[in-house]
């Protein structure tokens, strides 16, 4: 008898039968409330109704028309109206199934602009799992691990992580862009760099947000020595953060942005965007997928764009989530646990940490599997594993944010009874 490969253990013990806004129901009748979004995939919540209905009139009509063999209207369509959202200098679109790919055609795109062979990632990175994309990855050996070699040519940088490093916002990046220079002086020369590649927020790397004089940092360095500015949006795009792109809290612009998750609700689409002028210098025929731009999946992301306009998403997931965050820190002062709370919009993170600030990830597993146990599905993230990630869907409501949070701090108390529990057992 066939079954899934054990290298796709799941975080949790659930079977889904069926899932609506941000219920999830597993086949033992179960329901759920998911802080997950299926990694921020569900946007729109699970299911929703102007989607579904978007993908079933599509599939009646055309379900593939091959891109490079012709167009197809929700291509085109789909193609006005991300330049509506799109900044006004990046509206030349390539489209592909995911997020690594999108990362696969962004470093495709610098290399041959440029004509330059070397990139520079940031510490924690995620970028994807496919050679070229794990190479850029940082945020955890096991995308790395036993896939030698990997690509040449990354080079890493730190991120100005300012808990980890235990500094301010300025020092740390003070630090980061003091070590991007040092890196450009000894190991990758200006003229053999092709592209600065960073995420607005480390995602897999902790919710970590780049702090704005960093990421202008990046943009003064690229504008000098000719680096492509590639941004990662698969995770903060499409109103995650409280606004529509991550980048928009930066203050800078890049010169190639990649998205994908949040897009479509749920179907494989991502995007990559640039100018005119650089995306002409890639050979025609250089980019492409057999699945690229399927015509479903374009539907579903104009019914997904749609609905975050109608509904008010954006604004509603810079309302929600500081509702949440204040929740979360609530929860940590009454329990008094040490670590972090960050994040933007409903992309929110809470580090755990022992007393003395080393990471604490046996606390971080202990409350996901109280949550999940009590009914809140969440996921761990970080380098160290002691971040849980907390990401609904952006329909998310205050009743919605106010049931996690009671669930959240019942499994912080009974995460830490069953630490007392443990202690005693060890010293009986
Ligand atoms: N970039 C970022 C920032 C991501 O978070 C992810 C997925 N977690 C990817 C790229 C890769 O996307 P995919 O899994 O669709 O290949």
């Amino acid at each position: 008898m066939a079954r899934l490969s054990p290298v796709l253990k799941p975080a949790t013990p659930v079977t889904v039968s069926h899932a609506r806004g941000l219920d999830v129901y597993g086949d033992d009748g179960r329901r759920y409330l998911d802080f997950t979004a299926g990694i921020g995939v569900t946007s729109t919540g699970h299911c929703h109704p102007a989607v579904v209905s978007a993908i079933a009139g599509q599939a009646e009509r055309l379900l593939h028309g091959q891109y490079v063999t012709v167009r197809h209207r929700p291509l085109l369509d789909l193609c006005d109206r991300l330049g509506q959202v799109l900044p006004a200098e990046l509206q030349s679109l390539f489209f592909a199934n995911s997020g690594s790919e999108a990362v696969e055609a962004a470093l495709r795109l610098a290399r041959q602009a440029t004509g330059r062979p070397n990139v520079i990632v940031f510490h924690g990175g995620f970028h994807g799992r496919t050679v070229g994309a794990a190479s850029m990855t940082t945020s955890s050996p096991r995308f790395r691990t036993g896939y030698a070699p990997l690509m040449a040519g990354v080079h890493i940088a730190p991120f100005p992580s300012a808990y980890r490093y235990g500094w301010s916002e300025d020092e740390a990046t003070r630090f980061a862009l003091q070590e991007l220079d040092f890196l450009l002086a000894t190991v990758t020369a200006p003229e053999d760099t092709a592209a600065l590649v960073v995420e607005p927020v480390l995602g897999e790397g902790g919710f970590v947000p780049a702090p704005a004089a960093f990421a202008q940092g990046l943009r003064e360095r690229a504008d000098h020595h000719g680096f492509c500015l590639v941004m990662d949006e698969v995770q903060t795009g499409f109103g995650r953060t409280g606004r529509f792109w991550g980048h928009q809290h930066l203050g800078v612009e890049p010169d190639i942005l990649v998205a994908a998750k949040g897009l479509t609700s749920g179907l494989p689409l991502s995007v990559m965007a640039a100018s005119e002028k650089l995306m002409s210098m890639a050979p025609a025929g250089s980019q492409g997928g057999t699945y690229g731009g399927n015509a479903v999946a374009c539907a579903a992301a104009l019914a997904t764009l749609e609905v975050i306009a109608e509904e008010e998403l954006v604004a509603n997931a810079a309302a929600q989530g500081l509702r949440l965050a204040q929740g979360l820190r609530r929860i940590a002062e009454d329990h008094a646990v040490p670590g972090d709370v960050r994040g933007l919009g409903l992309m929110l993170g809470w580090e755990f940490s022992e007393p003395d600030g080393r990471p604490d990830a046996a606390r971080a597993l202990r409350v996901q599997q109280e949550a999940i146990a009590a009914g809140l599905l969440l996921q761990i993230g970080g380098p160290m594993r002691n971040v849980l990630r907390l990401l609904p869907a952006l329909v998310v409501d205050e009743a919605q944010v106010d049931r996690a949070v009671g669930a959240l701090s019942r499994a912080v108390a009974s995460a830490a009874g069953s630490t007392c529990a443990d202690r005693t057992k060890e010293h009986a």
